[in-house]
């Protein structure tokens, strides 16, 4: 599939053909386990990495590669691994580049869960990570010493308000030779391409707008194919014999296509977070849509921001779309078509507003997602970060008088009608 064909085409041609075997025009879900080899040979040169194939479903399934071409495809990458969720692909994007001793350096302006797997999970493994606020570009340049094999943030940061200067830091990343990898979830290729603004990873939450409603947990790593793995000698599992493959050097066996292989190769085999193709098939489902469906979500955000923002029962609305947003001028250049549909709100009456706003809604599910086709909302401070010190949840953006909105597709005047309804419980 040429790279000509505009978005549109892509999210629902990418990777796909009509069934060899049938003729089926959707993507059948290869419900297998085993490949039957063909012979002796065929087995030892699918097992040698010579001839590509299908061995186990641990690596790969016919299904799961479809969606593999079809997001790298979106993204501008050279090839994908997907995973069993979001947090699984962070894992698998920095397995091949981390050892004990090792350190990433990331972006305060997280998703909860990355801060926890960040901040006190990977130590298990000997990682560790320095977090530091990436508009301050002296501060990201100073963190990283000869330890660091990556450096780690969201493109449009949940829970919203917040755009990466990608840019920037891609530039003080590739000064230092060092991968920067981009989760890319908020955004969606359709938002935002990181690789154009020089990431050399991309890696998502298929959970959220990908699939796009709410069925299945997924994740996916792509690689730009641009990072040259050689040339130093910090990545020696991707540019020096690998030990775990019996010596095989990827980048120069594979070149473009090193960090897929390896990642398939080596991070589903030994790690085993692999993608169902049952789950693969909701996402393919989810993604023929997602132009259509971002369109609707990302104007049903700014207009519903906007009529929050000029309500009095409302201290402060945090997106990027608003134009009173500090952080509207990076978007035209990140994300130009819009800062995705999650924000935060906060409100006069403080912890008990909240609470009661959540309670009182009707059409916004109350839930612990986002990116949903339903409008979601969630009080952090009674829930996520509900064990975080005042001080903490303040810093994160997620004080006691916060409530994180995830705006659906519905009708925004019913959406509008729903938050005004439970804002006037709120604050009587
Ligand atoms: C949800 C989310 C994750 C984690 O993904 P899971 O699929 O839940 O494991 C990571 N990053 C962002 C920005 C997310 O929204």
């Amino acid at each position: 599939m040429t790279k000509a064909y505009g978005f549109d085409t892509l999210q629902i041609h990418a990777g796909a053909r009509p069934d060899p075997a049938t003729g089926a025009r959707q993507t059948p879900i290869y419900q297998t386990t085993a490949y039957v080899f063909r012979d002796a040979d065929h087995a030892a040169a699918l097992f040698n990495l010579q001839e590509v194939g299908y061995i186990y479903s641990r690596l790969t399934n016919p299904t799961v590669a479809v969606l593999q071409e079809r997001i790298a495809t979106l993204e501008g990458g050279a090839g994908a691994v997907c995973c069993s969720s979001g947090h699984a692909a962070q894992i698998m994007a920095l397995f091949p580049l981390m050892a004990p001793g090792r350190n990433i350096v990331a972006s305060t302006r997280l998703y909860g869960g990355t801060l926890t797997q960040f901040s006190q999970t990977i130590k298990r493994f000997g990682w560790s990570a320095k977090l530091v606020d990436f508009d301050d570009l002296a501060a990201v340049e100073a963190a990283i010493d000869g330890d660091t094999r990556a450096v780690f943030c969201e493109s449009i940061a949940n829970p919203g308000g917040y755009i990466t200067d990608l840019d920037a830091i891609a530039a003080i990343s590739n000064r230092h030779g060092i991968p920067l990898i981009v989760d890319n979830t908020s955004a969606t290729p359709w938002l935002c391409r990181p690789i154009e603004h020089g990431a050399t990873l991309v890696v998502h939450s298929t959970t959220k707008y990908l699939t796009g409603n709410g069925t299945v947990t997924g994740g996916c790593v792509v690689d730009s194919g641009k990072f040259d793995w050689s040339a130093s000698d910090k990545f020696p599992s991707l540019s020096a014999p690998e030990p775990a493959y019996h010596g095989l050097k990827f980048h120069e066996t594979f070149g473009s296509l090193a960090f897929t292989f390896h990642g398939i190769a080596i991070g589903l085999r030994d790690l085993g977070m692999t993608m169902n193709p049952q789950g693969a098939h909701y996402t393919l489902m989810g993604i023929e849509t997602l132009s259509l469906r971002m369109e609707r979500h990302v104007a049903n955000a700014k207009r519903i921001a906007n009529w929050l923002e000029g309500d009095a029962r409302v201290e402060k609305v945090t997106y990027a779309g608003l134009a009173s947003s500090p952080y509207h001028g990076r978007m035209a250049r990140i994300c130009p078509k819009g800062a995705g549909a999650l924000f935060t709100i906060a409100l006069k009456g403080g912890y008990d507003a909240c609470v009661k706003l959540v309670d009182s809604l009707e059409i916004f599910s109350h839930v612990a997602n986002l990116g949903d086709t339903r409008s979601l909302v969630i009080h952090p401070a009674s829930t996520t970060h509900r064990q975080l010190e005042l001080d903490q949840q303040i810093k994160a953006g997620a004080g006691p008088n916060v409530v994180r909105l995830s705006i659906g597709i519905e009708d925004a005047e019913d959406l509008i009608a729903d938050l005004d309804q439970a804002l006037s419980k709120a604050s009587a």
